[in-house]
Parts: structure tokens; C-alpha cells; sequence
């Protein structure tokens, strides 16, 4: 899995802002600044209790807040439902309407946001992503293997070594690609080999991914603190590169490199610093997007203890859903001591905004370079490409996890691993007390489907989740037309439409950080798809297997609701709901639908709270007195923007 850069830098969230910290100074006094300052970007409310008593909005106490004069897409099952107006009390919806009708609900202590005609869509829900993958390249020695060169290099390592004497290990990714003979790598001009990293690293151990993720290079510490020596066997489906000597050169490829990456990953902090220090931006950064939920599919024991705490603390700002990674990915006896930990005690993790759901297991590889198993051979061969979990691995963990109640989800790139899913679901549902219609096992990414099998996913109630980036057609798409041919292309890869239509279970997960996370190029381009932008010439079968923006929409919104197991919280614009939705730049519904992507958000919001705040939201006013005479004026008053 190809590992990429995170840039955070695109994230504007002007929410801890000087000028906002002055905002509140004046709104609230300088008592509860500091207090309003730490909580705007954070916590989230308390969930309503069964009672209907809502926790207080933590910028607006208690008060109502009343959102007018916008273009509000309610969302929902498929229909469009457009109202102008809404109001919040504590973190739920508790009217949607006309700004007529909303505006009825004024009293001297209720605050008023001026929309200003924007468009407000319910809170994105992407259903697969990585952010603990973010949290290892964001937080660590950030290396391009495109461009950094090995001047730039030792700068990074020298700056870790100096702002980070605590940490045990150095740590980062990417490097360009590694050589068994000790060639030179070819963005350094260095061999590769670990006394390239010891010049610089000679006394703590360090630990850098190649951009392929199936290899690392390593310098001498990593191998000592780990006992490599020459005398040291090679895994099972790994191995320690060595010179003529047998001496390993520090180049380690695949459970090799799981080996001593997982002897890093002991080291990780403890939860209140990986949660408040290193997940926490990243969470902000997906809210920059528009995101409100999303789904960590292939988690560590170390960030369920992480999650938990945040959200224990009121300080998480997404909702998060959780799929454990199964015993069977980890090489070393610690982590899968703590794999099945996890998964054995999974509600011991939970809270009112981070559910474990389930594990997660990896089928094949990817949809180029013949990795993914095929039903029909790759073109010219006899080929079917190869498991990486096998098929009786995933059978086991899919009876036992289906007896405890965790659904399973499988990663499949091709047709072939998709349809052993399919099988062994079938398979499991003549076993008598089955939970398989109330979990609804999973196939991640749904890029590759035969044409027999599209129907199988409602019929046995799969899960279908759609992952952007090759549903259109791109340069890529030459590359894979090499290995399975135009018309497998054409007709086996995302039948999004008749998946839809046929009343599967459906969601939609970008998997960053494989692929990019902004649900706006992936609206676009599920409709039209071609690559962003692009008006015409070859699509991927959008005759058959488009779908329209309202569907598009829907299953970014209520349906991960639905696959979330949380369709009466979230997922729309609906009185009674939490209040996450997204102002937006530009309404969607009336741009050209190739501008799509081009859509910037505004502002989202949590439970009624500010997670983010662009700073192209430029003008932020003035309460004055709460119950000043603004009923009659043109603006309104704002809770700290005016659209
Ligand atoms: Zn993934």
C-alpha cells in the first residue's frame, strides 16, 4: 500500500485564531475565554439523554441558535428536501424550516447566524480511512521520495533529533525505492544501506518506510535493540536483506519490516499524548473538509486507548467508527497479544463517540500490478493474482467475530476476493443464530465486481463500500486495461448504480491516506466519472454505472449513517438529529456538476459545535449585549460569523 504526504498546511481552521480568542475575550469575558478558546475546537456535548435534554452549545451555553436565510439540503433517502432555516438547543436539531418559521423562535436570549443564502449540506460521513497511517507520517520525519534530497534529509533528521530527545526511536517515510545489491537510492545518490542512516543516526534506533510500504530501511541500532544478526533466520513471508558476508544491510523487506515497525510502534506514546498531540490535528484537518464521521478501518490497540480518552474528555471532533486489525497482520508476539486484547475487549473502548465495530482483514492488494485476485485469469496469463489473508483465515475470523457480534470487514481489490466474501457470507448464514443480517460483513473498496455477483450483495445483505480515485477514467486506467483488458474495465469495475439500485447496504470510504480525502473531487467524479474537471471524452461506463448528485450525496451522508448503525443520530438534517452539517462556498446543485470539486467549505459544525472555521470566513462580528436591540436589524447578530 502506497504510503503518501500529508499536507496539513491546506487546513485554515481559523478556530484558535488570535483574532478569535479576541472574539470570545469580548462575547464572553475574560473568565470564560480560556475555557470557550479550548472547548470551541473539541469536545463534543454530552449525548442527548433518553430524557431529550440536550448538553449546552459549550460557545452559546445553553441558549438557542438559530440558523437563517440559507439553501439547506436536508438530505435523507435519496429525495432532495430543501428548507431555509433550522435552530439548535444544546447539540441537536430541534426545528427545520422557513426563516419564517425559525425566526418565530427568536426571544432576547436566543443568537441568530446570518447564512447570507449559503448552502448547508448534513455532515460527511467517509466510511474507510487511515488517520492512525496519518498520525505515523504527519508526526514523524516527513521525507518526498519525489523530491528530498539528502541535503534536505539530514536537515529533517537533525531537526527530529533536536525537537524530539524523548522519543526512543527516529522514525518516517517516504524513501524511494530500496535495492537488494545496496544500489544507490536513487532521490539520496546514497547506497542503500544502514550506515547511510547511522552517519546521522548512531545512537538511537531509526526506522524508515519505503514509498511502496513493503520495505524499510533501517541503520545498525534498529537491528541491535531488535537482536538482528547475521545469525538471525528470516520470517516467514519477509526477509533481512544481507551482503556477501550474511551481514543485514538494513534493508528489510515486507513481515521483515513488520518486525521491527512493530518494535517501533511499542513506543508510541501514551494515549493523552497521542490523542491531544498527534490525532487531534488530523481530526481537524478531515473537519476542514466538511467531514463531521468517519470510519478507522484498520486500528491499533494503542489508539483505541488514544480514542477512548479524547473522547472521554469531551475532545474528539469527528464521531468515529472502528475496525480492529485482526491478530493475523501483526508478526511479532506483543502486538498480537494486543490485537486480540483489543478485539476480545472491544467495548472497553467505547464511548458516546467511538464504537469498536469491528476487525478488519486484507484479501488481496491493489487494482494495478496484478495483486488483486481475480475470478477470470489477467490478460494472457493463467494468473489470479495472490491472497495476502487467506481465504481460510478470513472464514475462520468471520464465524468466530460474527458469534461475538463485530462485523467483518475485507478489504477486496478484485472480483475474486470479493466474491469469496460473497461465499463464505452465504456460507455463514445457514449456520443456525448467524448475526449476519444485523452486522452486515463488509467488502471495502467494491473496485472490481462480477457481473454475476452484483446482485448477491442485497440478496445476502453485504455491505458494499465504495472507495473514489479508480471509479473514473484516468492514466491509470491505461495500466489496468493492460492487466485485465478493456472490457473488465468497462463492465466489472464499480457498478455503483445497480449495486445502489438493487437495495444493498452501501457507504462510501475515500481510504486516505492510499488516496486523496476530499469528498468533493470524489462527488464529482462518482457522477461523472471522468477525473475532476473533465467535460468530456472517456468515461468508466457512466451509461450504466453513474449515479446522480441527490445519490451521491446521500451516500456520503445517510447512508455511512445507516452503515455507521447510527441512521436516527445522524446522516441528515432532520429535528431530533445532532446538529453536524457543513456550510458550503458554493451550491452544488447549481454549479456545472465538473465544478463540483471545487467546492470549499465554510464553516462545520459538530453537535451544534464549531469544529471548523475557514478563514475565508473573513468578517467575524461583534455580539455587543445578547439582548441588544437586534431583533429589528437586517443582520443579525452571529455567534462569531456572518456568512
Ligand atoms: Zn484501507
Amino acid at each position: 500500500m502506497k504510503r503518501k504526504m500529508l499536507d496539513l498546511n491546506d487546513n485554515d481552521n481559523i478556530l484558535e485564531s488570535p483574532q478569535r480568542r479576541s472574539f470570545f475575550k469580548k462575547s464572553f469575558g475574560a473568565a470564560a475565554t480560556a475555557a470557550a478558546a479550548a472547548t470551541m475546537v473539541s469536545p463534543i456535548a454530552q449525548a442527548v439523554a433518553s430524557g431529550g435534554v440536550a448538553a449546552p452549545h459549550p460557545s452559546v451555553g445553553d441558549k438557542t441558535v438559530l440558523y437563517v436565510n440559507g439553501k439547506v439540503y436536508q438530505g435523507g433517502k435519496y429525495k432532495q428536501a430543501w428548507a431555509e432555516a433550522f435552530a439548535i438547543r444544546g447539540n441537536v436539531f430541534t426545528k427545520v424550516g422557513t426563516t419564517k418559521e425559525i425566526l418565530k423562535l427568536r426571544t432576547p436570549e436566543t443568537l441568530v447566524v446570518d447564512l447570507r443564502g449559503h448552502t448547508v449540506l448534513p455532515g460527511l460521513i467517509d466510511d474507510h480511512m487511515h488517520p492512525e497511517m496519518a498520525v505515523e507520517c504527519y508526526n514523524n520525519v516527513r521525507v518526498d521520495e519525489l523530491s528530498t534530497t539528502w541535503d534536505e534529509f539530514k536537515v529533517l533528521v537533525k531537526k527530529e533529533l533536536d525537537e524530539h530527545p524523548e522519543r526512543p526511536w527516529v522514525f518516517g517515510a517516504n524513501l524511494d525505492y530500496l535495492w537488494d545489491d545496496g544500489s544507490n537510492i536513487k532521490m539520496f545518490g546514497k547506497p542503500s544501506h544502514k550506515k547511510i542512516l547511522d552517519e546521522l543516526i548512531p545512537d538511537k534506533p531509526a526506522y524508515f518506510w519505503e514509498c511502496s510500504g513493503h520495505a524499510a530501511l533501517v541503520n545498525s541500532k534498529a537491528l541491535e535493540v531488535c537482536g538482528i544478526t547475521k545469525d538471525t533466520p528470516d520470517p516467514v513471508g519477509g526477509h533481512y536483506v544481507r551482503d556477501e558476508n550474511g551481514e543485514p544491510t538494513g534493508v528489510l523487506r515486507e513481515l521483515a519490516a513488520h518486525i521491527v515497525w512493530e518494535k517501533w510502534l511499542g513506543t508510541l506514546p501514551g494515549p493523552k499524548e497521542l490523542g491531544e498531540k498527534q490525532l487531534k490535528p488530523i481530526f481537524s484537518y478531515l473537519n476542514s473538509y466538511g467531514l463531521t464521521s468517519v470510519s478507522e478501518v484498520w486500528s491499533r490497540e494503542m489508539y483505541g486507548q488514544a480514542y477512548k480518552y479524547l473522547d472521554d474528555n469531551d475532545d474528539l471532533s469527528v464521531r468515529l467508527t472502528v475496525y480492529a486489525t485482526d491478530v493475523v497482520d501483526f508478526a511479532t508476539p506483543e502486538m498480537q497479544k494486543l490485537a486480540d486484547k483489543y478485539i476480545m475487549n472491544h467495548r472497553d473502548y467505547d464511548g458516546k463517540n467511538v464504537k469498536i465495530v469491528g476487525v478488519k482483514y486484507i484479501l488481496d492488494g491493489a487494482a494495478a500490478g496484478q495483486t488483486a485476485v481475480v475470478v477470470e485469469p489477467y490478460e494472457g496469463t493463467n494468473y489470479h493474482g495472490p491472497w495476502r489473508n487467506t481465504p481460510e483465515q478470513y472464514r475462520e475470523g468471520l464465524h468466530k467475530y460474527d458469534a461475538m457480534g463485530l462485523t467483518v470487514h475485507a478489504h477486496c481489490a478484485g472480483d475474486g476476493a470479493a466474491r469469496m466474501v460473497l461465499d463464505a457470507v452465504e456460507e455463514l448464514r445457514k449456520k443456525p443464530g448467524n448475526n449476519a443480517d444485523k452486522l452486515q460483513h463488509r467488502v471495502a473498496h467494491t473496485s472490481m465486481i462480477h457481473p454475476d455477483d452484483v446482485q448477491r450483495f442485497a440478496k445476502l445483505n453485504v455491505h458494499a463500500e465504495f472507495s473514489p480515485v479508480f471509479w473514473y477514467d484516468m492514466a491509470a486506467t491505461r495500466v489496468i486495461e493492460q492487466d485485465i483488458g478493456k472490457e473488465r474495465v468497462q463492465k466489472y469495475m464499480f457498478p455503483v448504480k445497480p449495486i445502489i439500485d438493487s437495495g444493498a447496504p452501501v457507504s462510501i470510504g475515500t481510504d486516505w491516506m492510499v488516496t486523496p480525502v476530499d469528498p468533493w473531487a470524489a462527488i464529482e467524479t462518482i457522477v461523472t466519472r471522468r477525473g475532476c474537471g473533465i467535460k468530456e471524452g472517456p468515461t468508466m461506463n457512466a451509461e450504466e454505472y453513474a449515479i446522480s448528485l441527490e445519490t451521491a450525496l446521500w451516500l456520503y451522508t445517510q447512508a455511512g449513517a445507516d452503515s455507521q448503525k447510527r441512521s436516527h443520530e445522524i446522516g441528515s438534517i432532520t429535528q431530533g438529529k445532532y446538529a453536524d452539517f457543513v456550510v458550503l462556498n458554493q451550491n452544488i446543485f447549481e454549479v456545472p456538476i465538473t465544478d463540483v470539486h471545487k467546492t470549499k467549505v465554510l464553516s462545520t459544525v459538530l453537535g451544534g459545535r464549531d469544529v471548523y472555521l475557514s478563514s475565508r470566513v473573513k468578517e467575524i462580528i461583534d455580539l455587543g449585549e445578547l439582548t441588544g436591540d437586534y431583533e429589528n436589524k437586517m443582520t443579525f447578530a452571529s455567534v462569531g460569523r456572518n456568512f
